[in-house]
């Protein structure tokens, strides 16, 4: 098979990794990729949204599978632009069509579809500019912390969590009237405040079959001890010690059963991975958010974990065959620790070369943020580098990553140091 992986990031580096892998790939594209998938595959600049450019891509190297890393791609309705041109719908899409990706380009639909198939998740109540007051006076119901998400996609910032009644009150109003998220805030959910741990859930689906995948726990805060801004993710860490026979058993049975069973209700076509973002309240996990994509850096612990041909799962998933599948999972743990570019995830420079790749021993780098320049490996984002780890513990996994992080150099990167030292 001929396969297109859309995505340049860490995520994409780790399917292009176990993509490879496969006999059942004889050519293997990235578009755009960077410089971990172009050791690989054969990258191709072009953007991700572009779908007349993948067009133009797909049959000229008569590709028969595009696997969709980000969002963006999925919420714009790639899937539904390969079922509705007559020249691309036999090509094999991973991710879902349009309408199923609204779980994660509107926290509203979200909310609806969770409440609609009693699928335990905060109350919740939505409000646009014409009802700001009526927020106010929801507001005045709920007790501190008050969480407020824009109801669109905003680059992962949406989210408001603030401990003050004004403060929240001023806050919505700069996302419904002021416009503070841009169309994104046009519409606010307000949120009952969970207070909990959290970890994901993976799901890969075709549909109406489903197949559970390692769980992960990823690190947000930029900061040691989860401290500071958030970022895209900083490290993660699979399986998550927390998350027990009993629990998964709850996730499997409360949370993700009634989510396929609801999009298969709702007519929702679904062909991809499903990321169910959870808190464990007490002993019971409810849902924060569903993501129509794997997570990043979460793939860089959950993929090197699965032991399968990855492209026979993703033609299953494509023919809709996934029950005749057994998923075999590594025992051993992952960890993952990100390299970051200094002042990320605010301000930071590019362009720093990346040296000490080669000295790397029984780790895996995935590259997010780099790409080849002049021959050299060199920054091109906030987060650069992921460091793999396998273990027969996850001290034993982080520990690994941290000894090869310490060969690599680029001019003012930066990492956590603490990684799983919460666990
Ligand atoms: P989301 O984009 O919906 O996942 O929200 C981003 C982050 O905000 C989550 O990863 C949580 O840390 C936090 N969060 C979201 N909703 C809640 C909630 N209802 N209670 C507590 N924390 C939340």
């Amino acid at each position: 098979m001929t396969i297109l992986i859309l995505g340049s990031g860490g995520r994409e580096h780790t399917f292009a990794w176990k993509i490879s892998q496969s006999p059942l790939c004889n050519k293997l594209l990235v578009a755009p990729g960077n410089s971990g998938t172009a050791a690989i595959a054969e990258n191709v600049a072009i953007s991700v949204t572009d779908f007349e450019a993948i067009k133009t891509l797909v049959l000229e190297h008569n590709i028969d599978m595009v696997v969709v890393g980000p969002e963006d791609p999925l919420v714009q309705g790639v899937h539904d632009f390969f079922l509705n041109d007559e020249k691309l719908k036999h090509v094999a899409v991973i991710g879902p069509e349009k309408a199923a990706a609204e779980l994660e380009g509107s926290k509203e639909f979200a909310k609806e579809f969770l409440f609609r198939h009693n699928i335990p998740t905060a109350a919740y109540q939505s409000f646009n500019k014409s009802n700001v007051e009526d927020g106010y006076a929801f507001l005045e119901t709920l007790t501190a912390p008050y969480v407020l998400k824009a109801d669109g996609l905003a680059a992962g910032k949406g989210v408001l969590i603030l401990n003050d009644l004004d403060e929240a009150k001023a806050e919505l109003k700069a996302m419904l009237v002021d416009s503070k998220f841009g169309a994104a805030s046009t519409k606010v959910v307000i949120e009952e405040f969970l207070d909990g741990i959290e970890l994901s859930c993976f799901v890969l689906t075709d549909g109406k079959n489903y197949k559970v995948l390692p769980t992960a726990k990823d690190y947000k805060r930029i900061g040691e001890g989860d401290t500071g801004l958030n970022t895209g993710g900083m490290g993660a860490v699979s399986p998550v010690p927390f998350a027990t026979d009993e629990f998964l058993e709850k996730i499997e049975t409360r949370i993700v059963k009634p989510t396929i069973e609801g999009l298969l209700k709702d007519n929702l076509p679904y062909k991809g991975f499903v990321f169910i973002g959870l808190i464990k309240v007490g002993d019971d996990p409810m849902v924060i958010e569903y993501n129509v994509r794997m997570g990043d850096p979460e793939t860089e612990v959950v993929l090197p974990r699965l032991k399968n041909d990855f492209v026979e799962l993703l033609q299953a998933v494509a023919n809709g065959t996934l029950n005749q599948i057994d998923l075999e999972i590594d025992e051993r743990a992952a960890t993952t620790v990100m390299t970051v570019s200094g002042g990320y995830p605010e301000a930071y420079e590019k362009g720093k070369e990346i040296t000490g790749l080669e000295a790397i021993e029984d780790s895996i780098p995935f590259h997010a943020g780099a790409d080849l320049k002049d021959g050299k490996v060199v920054t091109t984002g906030g987060r650069v580098l992921a460091m793999t780890s396998y273990g027969n513990t996850y001290q034993e996994a982080i520990k690994k990553s941290y000894q090869n992080i310490e060969k690599l150099h680029f001019d003012k990167m930066y990492y956590r140091k603490d990684i799983g030292f919460d666990l």
